[in-house]
């Protein structure tokens, strides 16, 4: 099977700790960056070190994909993959169509 890979405006979810004192907060971000040569349903493809901004304006890193499945020779990132920064986090949507072990 796999799950569904994510691309350049694929959309994360996670807790900032970047705002004190005020408590982490929850935020949306997107996958802003991806591979330069590697499309998946026509959108960049994101791997592990591509960066997700969120709405409060903090970046995160993907740190999390495939074990399998390299893309520019980075993990691809998929559905429910894990990122850190001051958003920890994970992904949400990914390609309808491609699938990634
Ligand atoms: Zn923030």
């Amino acid at each position: 099977m796999g799950t569904s890979t994510c691309r350049i405006t694929d959309m994360g979810v996670g807790m900032c700790s970047c705002h004190p004192p005020a408590p982490p907060i929850p935020v949306i971000g997107m996958l802003i960056t991806g591979a330069a040569t590697v499309t998946d349903d026509m959108f960049m493809t994101s791997r592990v070190t591509d960066i997700i901004i969120h709405m409060c304006g903090h970046p995160s890193l993907m740190i999390t994909g495939s074990t399998l499945v390299e893309k520019e020779a980075f993990a691809s990132s998929r559905i429910a993959d894990l990122y850190v920064g001051c958003v920890i986090g994970l992904t949400i949507t990914g390609s309808p169509l491609v699938l990634d072990e």
